[in-house]
């Protein structure tokens, strides 16, 4: 192992490059590309906004598209199961007020 600033050779799993003083860590392990989190939010949100930018974007930003795309789906997931929840309720009740007043 290198280090990538002075090109003088570290100690595998060393921290500290002793050639130039510079983290290796901080380099070597960068955190992944952050996306952030509002494209989830807002595929929920309009999964059709979501779906569109999925489509659009899977070519260039995939990383983006992936978070709108999932949004999306669970977003209409639940505005699915929520209709049928809603439906049911009504059902249920509308079958118990006849029950009861008839
Ligand atoms: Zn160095």
């Amino acid at each position: 192992m290198f280090c990538p600033n002075c090109g003088k050779e570290i100690m595998p799993g060393a921290d500290i490059c002793f050639g130039c003083g510079i983290m290796i860590n901080k380099i070597m392990k960068a955190p992944p590309r952050h996306v952030s989190v509002g494209w989830w939010w807002l595929g929920f949100f309009f999964p059709i906004v979501g779906f569109i930018l999925w489509a659009c974007l899977s070519g260039n930003e995939p990383e983006k598209a992936k978070k709108c795309g999932f949004g999306a789906l669970v977003g209409a997931i639940i505005s699915v199961v929520g209709l049928v929840l809603l439906y049911g309720l009504i059902f249920v009740l509308a079958f118990l007020g006849s029950t009861i007043y008839l």
